[in-house]
């Protein structure tokens, strides 16, 4: 493979993910990036053969082929550039899926409902791009319909989220009478044309606020338009580049995902800015893109995605080399070679064999219970990635079984669901209780309701005595085995093997890291 090529390949890749307050349009947009993202791609290759109907042609496969945007990650093509969304969890709770999602991507892109600003959930995922100054791009969406003020929308993003924002279109006007954005940079409006919102709309251009066409199209609106526009300018810095790779300023778009508008204009932006994959941590070494051999690591496993495929996925992020088909891994973890024939790549919601994947691709790997979450694989090199934590959990429940005879299927069950990250589980040493730990309440639910469906098993959840859980361990020997023995009735096994002090209140906590100062009792794992 020629050099050039292959730095190529990678400088193509964009991996991102979207995060948003549920109901601002996560969903809607996503549809509509697969959209533009599969016409370009259809359009072009049938184009020759078809003429004019290529477009109306690629909307019925696409509504046969039913592609799900509940997929996991997504792939798609866009203008020369290769495009890998991620999908992070909906649910309200502050999720450890969605933190690991953002430890595998790039950049993100904040999709903002107009009328309703900046949201809780919004501020919190903000918090965790904040950890690794993941790079922001902003879409604020809903401008058919009635919204609050843009410029009282980026204030509130600058003084909620402690961004500076560089708007680089700016709607002309909002609900009924949205007629379009106007590129700040380029001194361009685009037209806004109702009812496109299924298809690849054409891009009708005014050129210039001051032209004759755009005092057409504002009709009496025209005189506040271009003075909002001269105060918008005066107000709001302009785009820098380096600012939003470091993660201080978000440059700003406006549109209607439902309307599939300002779509275009923000996924040219993204791809034209946003990075493009990253050099990683990792113990004892950095590892850049660039490098020739092959390196990735696992952030997510899930079970049972699709009913046609019962098995599980373990989604690994390539950060150097080129995975190809056939070839040896290195199991760091667990020191052992093995051969990949078949991994899968997410091509727009299809999962289909991968031949060869680059950094920053995501690929998927069966996995029949060796993997999991953290997981290094390389081409021989003892690496490890780092910065993927297990948060301890802040609830627990015990769990027990309706029918005894089942213990087996609800052990099997809570290993593989604790292995993808849906929940924890402590099996308590003096005791047979089987413990469960959630991050957020609606965990629990989701868990009895898998257990149910997945491995037909039937649980209740009783309350428990159980208040934190931390991590132990202990440089000296000695030390450690006094305090496993007077401890014994705190102490459990977690699902990943390791031994956890379970406390009762936070008091008991408190009183046993005073009366064991060399134990460390850890509030984050790292996989
Ligand atoms: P998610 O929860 O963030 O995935 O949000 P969805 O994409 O499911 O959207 C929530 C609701 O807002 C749905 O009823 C959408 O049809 C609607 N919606 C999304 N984008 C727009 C938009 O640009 N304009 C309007 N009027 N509604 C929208």
């Amino acid at each position: 493979m020629a050099e050039a090529n292959f730095i190529n390949e990678i400088n193509k890749r964009r991996t991102f993910a979207i995060i948003s307050h549920p109901d601002a349009g996560k969903t809607t947009i996503t549809e509509k990036l697969l959209l533009w993202g599969q016409a370009i791609q259809i359009a072009g290759s049938v184009k020759g053969k078809k003429g004019p109907h290529a477009k109306s042609d690629w909307m019925s496969m696409e509504q046969e082929r039913g592609i799900s945007v509940t997929s996991s990650v997504m792939q798609f093509p866009y203008k020369g550039r290769v495009v890998n969304l991620l999908d992070t969890p909906g649910h309200e709770d502050f999720s450890e899926d969605t933190y690991r999602t953002l430890t595998a991507v790039d950049s993100v892109l904040m999709v903002i409902d107009g009328a309703k600003g900046v949201e809780d959930r919004t501020i919190k995922l903000m918090e965790v791009c904040r950890l690794r100054d993941t790079p922001i791009l902003s879409f604020i969406n809903k401008m058919d319909r009635d919204i609050r003020d843009p410029i009282e929308v980026l204030d509130e993003i600058e003084s909620v989220l402690k961004i500076s924002c560089a708007p680089i279109n700016w709607p002309l006007g909002m609900g009924k009478e949205f007629k379009g954005v106007y590129n700040l940079v380029t001194d361009t409006i685009h037209v806004f044309t109702q009812g496109q919102g299924h298809m690849i709309p054409d891009d009708i251009q005014i050129k210039g606020l001051d032209s004759a066409e755009a005092a057409e199209l504002m009709g009496p609106y025209i005189d506040d338009v271009r003075e909002e526009i001269e105060l918008v300018r005066g107000a709001t810095p302009e785009f820098d580049m380096e600012a939003y790779l470091q993660g201080k300023q978000t440059p700003v778009f406006f549109g209607t995902a439902l309307g599939n508008f300002g779509v275009r204009e923000m996924l040219d932006g993204f791809v034209e800015c946003a990075p493009k994959p990253l050099a990683r941590p990792a113990a004892p070494r950095e590892v850049a893109p660039e490098e020739e051999k092959f390196s990735g690591f696992v952030f997510k496993i899930q079970a049972n995605m699709d009913p046609k495929h019962r098995d599980r996925i373990a989604f690994m992020r390539v950060c150097s080399g080129n995975y190809h088909q056939g070839m040896k891994m290195r199991h760091v973890r667990l020191g052992k070679d093995i051969r990949i024939s078949d991994a899968v790549t997410f091509l727009a919601g299809d999962r289909s064999a991968v031949e060869v994947a680059r950094a920053g691709d995501i690929i998927g790997l069966h996995n029949h219970g060796t993997i999991q979450i953290g997981d290094t694989f390389t081409e021989g090199e003892d690496l490890k990635f780092t910065g993927i934590p297990h948060f301890a959990p802040e609830l627990f429940r015990r769990i027990r079984l309706k029918d005894p005879l089942k213990t087996k299927a609800l052990q099997k069950g809570l290993q593989q669901l604790s292995e993808e990250g849906s929940t924890q589980v402590f099996f308590p040493k003096n005791n047979n209780d089987i413990v469960v730990g959630a991050v957020g309440v609606l965990q629990f639910e989701v868990v009895a309701y898998r257990l149910k469906d997945e491995y037909k098993v039937e649980a209740i959840y009783e309350p428990v005595n159980v208040a934190t859980a931390r991590w132990v361990d202990c440089e000296d020997p000695k030390k450690f085995d006094e305090f496993k023995r007077k401890c014994a009735d705190n102490l459990s096994i977690d699902g990943g093997g390791h031994l956890t002090y379970l406390a009762p209140t936070r008091v008991n906590l408190s009183l046993a890291q005073e009366r064991y100062p060399e134990v460390r009792f850890r509030a984050t794992r790292e996989h």
